[in-house]
């Protein structure tokens, strides 16, 4: 279903389990949120609070509430399926398969405004190591790195 192909470990079920911590009502994609998720995976790119109302709006043919809006994102980055890069204040489906919990880089062209995803086990690691030495429990692990991708790198010594 939502997790692509990538076998790394586990099954569908750690995004639930790692979220809230124990049972909670509402885990389920309802048809508002599973809507949500569809752009934001046909999209492949971020897109904003206020981009998603007006996709939305195109898409269903109704205009949803914000606050609805909201609930449906906060809900999909919660279950690991969406992440928030809070450079762009925006909002972006999973790229690949990986716990909820695991520290994610997220390598953001300032060009073309490209973004990569990537997690690593040396990575984890370190972020973990870091975390322990301060007795730090951390809650969001992402690393927000802007720059240039590769085709406007080329571009630009071209
Ligand atoms: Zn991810
Ligand atoms: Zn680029």
């Amino acid at each position: 279903m939502m997790r692509r192909t990538r076998h790394d470990h586990d099954d569908d079920h750690d995004h639930a389990q790692d979220a809230a911590g124990g049972p909670a009502p509402g885990r389920r994609l309802t048809p508002g949120r599973k809507a949500v998720l569809d752009i934001l995976e046909q999209a492949r790119r971020p897109i904003g609070a206020y981009e998603m109302i007006d996709l939305l709006a195109a898409s269903v043919g109704r205009r949803p509430a914000p606050t609805q809006v909201y609930r449906a994102l906060d809900f999909l980055v919660e279950q690991g399926l969406v992440h928030r890069l809070a450079s762009r204040n925006a909002f972006l489906a999973c790229g690949h398969s990986h716990e909820a919990s695991e520290p994610v880089a997220f390598l953001i062209c300032d060009g073309c405004g490209h973004v990569d995803e990537a997690t690593s086990p040396a990575l984890a690691a370190d972020v973990a190591d870091v975390a322990d030495k301060l007795g730090f429990a951390p809650r969001a692990q992402i690393i927000e790195i802007a720059g240039r991708c590769a085709d406007c790198a080329t571009k630009d010594v071209a």
